[in-house]
């Protein structure tokens, strides 16, 4: 592993959104992979171009737009697959924000109790510690979109913003939904969602059992990427997404987001609230028109999330 790769002097090392948005969503069947490929070149810099040349056996059938996702979504083995100074990240976030809110990419949001409440109203009689495929597909239907912080990045109903904080709150697809029951246990069990069988998850299977095969195990790079991320996190504010997500509820909600759009951070919520595809008018006015606007009613946690 070359870390000195991650020690640039001119440019500032931010990862493309990689693992966040395709490592740990839900795509819901029946989908082909959006073309990953003008924000993704597989220069001669990286070993993407020749992890695919050597495993085109394994993937014929599978279609480029796919196979990219998925190399993309594995990331490395153990040289990274794609160069991130050639790479656009901004075409790869508006990608995946669009694919978010077009909910052909889903992330199941974990805060709060709409999803446990929603699995124990369906599920009652077959509590288990995995959910198929098909049954998260309907769970998670009309559902909002999972709020999630990697570095300044945050997933939610407003598809991908930018915090002007870095944080660390990654996805995740064990959510904890029940409780058993043993009248002792007070624990909230969790729930793994078994991944659909679509194109883009079978190349990422075969690109992994053939790099293992030939290579053996993956380096180490996750922990290096994610102590990236960690490093500008400011500790004392790290629970914070969690504390107000599960702490902070519905009235009170709306009025901590009415406070920090009259507080020094309004000018720049208003501006993230009024982003494309939403409009800048929706975002203008008194806060307390727009905190109690009917269609910021789901982005409350997300739209507060940025500015704090
Ligand atoms: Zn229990």
């Amino acid at each position: 592993m070359k870390s000195s790769a991650l020690e640039p002097t001119r440019i500032r090392f931010e990862p493309p959104p990689s693992p966040w948005g395709v490592g740990a969503s839900v795509y819901p069947e029946p989908r082909r992979a959006p073309t990953w490929a003008p924000a993704l070149p597989l220069s001669s810099r990286a070993a993407g171009q020749r992890t695919l040349s050597e495993l085109s056996s394994v993937l014929t059938d599978l279609g480029t737009a796919d196979v990219i996702l998925a190399l993309f979504t594995k990331f490395f083995h153990h040289d990274l697959f794609f160069d991130y100074q050639e790479s656009d990240s901004t075409k790869i976030r508006e990608i995946l924000g669009r694919e978010l809110l077009q909910e052909r990419v889903r992330l199941p949001h974990r805060f709060g109790r709409s999803l446990y409440d929603r699995f124990n109203d369906t599920y009652i009689d077959t509590r288990t510690d995995h959910l198929m495929s098909e049954d998260v597909q309907r769970l998670l239907q009309g559902s909002p979109i999972g709020v999630y912080q990697l570095g300044r990045l945050v997933s939610g109903p407003l598809g991908i913003i930018e915090s002007e904080d870095s944080r660390f709150v990654p996805p995740i697809l064990e959510l904890p939904l029940w409780h058993c029951s043993d009248t002792g246990c007070n624990a909230l069990h969790d729930v793994t969602f078994v991944a659909p069988n679509v194109p883009v998850v079978e190349a990422f299977s075969r690109i992994g059992k053939a790099l293992h095969d030939r290579l053996g195990p993956a380096a180490e790079w996750s922990e290096v990427l994610n102590s990236q991320l960690h490093k500008e996190t400011p500790r004392q504010y790290v629970d914070l997404p969690p504390l107000i997500a599960d702490y902070i509820i519905g009235e009170e909600l709306t009025v901590l987001l009415e406070r920090a759009l009259l507080g020094d951070r309004g000018v720049f919520l208003r501006g993230v609230l009024a982003l494309p595809p939403r409009r800048k008018r929706e975002a203008d006015g008194p806060a307390t028109r727009v905190r109690s606007s009917r269609h910021w009613a789901s982005v409350r946690l997300g739209g507060t999330l940025s500015s704090i």
